[in-house]
């Protein structure tokens, strides 16, 4: 039976796009969304929010026992530590959005990204975000203005770090300029949509 006589819709795609905190992924992500029937995926942080952010919007807003607990029942498709917090991706909306053949987009550290490779495999469709630079990182991270100046050098080294993992990663996308960023990310997705795929 073919994909096009088929009455279950096709699975959506699981888009992955990772890269260095103040890589400038949630701007891109934003860009690259609008307007489009996408499911994004809602992580849990025990982390505490920042100014603006809304609780069950940005992030779900847990305590460290309410997020170990989710990890012991395996609720998480990944979960990693970043700078001193935990944050992951719950698997059961997903799972439920890719059944109903929405393209899924999760927006993660490289760590939690590997985890997803290794549990997917194929079927994760990993984009890695490359800064212009590191001093260029620096200067973003920097202006952000939520962050002291010691956790901007953990952040900083975190970043030297997963650069270079990228070549674990299917696609890579400069953020030099955000246009032809966005271009490239939607290239993609639309690359990924004609590729054959197994039921
Ligand atoms: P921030 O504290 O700046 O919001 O996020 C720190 C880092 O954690 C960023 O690189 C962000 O993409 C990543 N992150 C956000 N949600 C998740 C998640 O569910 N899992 C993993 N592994 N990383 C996440």
């Amino acid at each position: 039976q073919t994909a096009a006589s088929s009455s279950r819709p096709r699975r959506g795609l699981l888009i992955v796009i990772t890269g260095a905190s103040g890589v400038g992924k949630g701007t891109l992500r934003e860009r690259w969304l609008a307007g489009q029937d996408v499911f994004y995926s809602t992580s849990w942080t025990t982390r505490e929010a920042r100014q603006g952010e809304r609780d069950g919007v940005d992030y779900v807003f847990v305590t460290p026992e309410a997020f170990l607990e989710k990890a012991r029942q395996d609720g998480f498709l990944e979960h990693a530590q970043f700078v001193g917090n935990h944050y992951g991706t719950p698997t059961e909306p997903i799972e439920a959005a890719l059944a109903r053949g929405q393209d899924v987009v999760l927006e993660i550290e490289v760590e939690g990204a590997m985890q997803v490779k290794g549990r997917m495999g194929e079927e994760a469709v990993l984009v890695f975000i490359m800064p212009p630079s590191l001093t260029e990182l620096r200067r973003r991270l920097t202006g952000r203005a939520t962050e002291t100046p010691e956790r901007i050098e953990k952040r900083l080294a975190r970043a030297r770090d997963e650069i270079t993992q990228a070549h674990a990663f299917r696609y890579v996308v400069v953020n030099d300029d955000l246009d032809r960023a966005v271009g490239e990310l939607q290239a993609v997705q639309r690359a990924e949509h004609a590729r054959l795929r197994p039921e």
